[in-house]
């Protein structure tokens, strides 16, 4: 008896050892989106209203963070009750477009710094009745022998 592990929301990120982002890229101006555009383009100059799917990069750098200190929005169902706040990192990707993410299990704001490197992983959201559900988070690239903290 096994169930599968689904994305939390479909369509958002590929999964695998080395899962990407899924954005859309306009046809006419070639606009990056994240999430995917669908309807209009981003770039208010362009009257585009096609777009091709496009895996982003699987590395970024941070932006800025933020622990949540709040109920998120769905799809972040809160996995503990009472809720737990959880780190949330928005990066920018070398692409030009900034994610926001919640930073991966075992990291915290402790572990973030503007500026440093990131990479794309996907975990498990929550587990219902048909499975695991996964979200993609950052999750900080360390050496993690080197223990020098500012
Ligand atoms: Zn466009």
């Amino acid at each position: 008896m096994s169930t599968a592990a689904t994305p939390a929301i479909e369509g958002w990120f590929t999964t695998g050892a080395e899962p990407r982002l899924i954005g859309t890229k306009c046809t006419t101006c070639g606009n990056l989106s994240f999430p995917r555009a669908t309807t209009f383009c981003p770039n208010p100059a362009c009257a585009g209203t096609e777009f091709a799917d496009t895996e982003l990069s699987r590395t970024g750098t941070v932006w800025s963070y933020t622990d949540a200190q709040y109920q998120p929005p769905a799809p972040y169902i809160p996995a503990a009750d009472p809720y737990e706040p959880f780190a949330l990192a928005a990066v920018e990707l070398p692409e030009g477009i900034v994610v926001l993410g919640q930073v991966a299990d075992g990291y915290g704001v402790d572990d973030l710094t503007v500026g440093a490197e990131v990479e794309l992983v996907v975990e498990t959201l929550y587990t219902d009745e048909t499975g695991e559900r996964t979200i993609w988070r950052w999750k900080p690239v360390t050496a993690d022998s080197e223990g020098s903290k500012a």
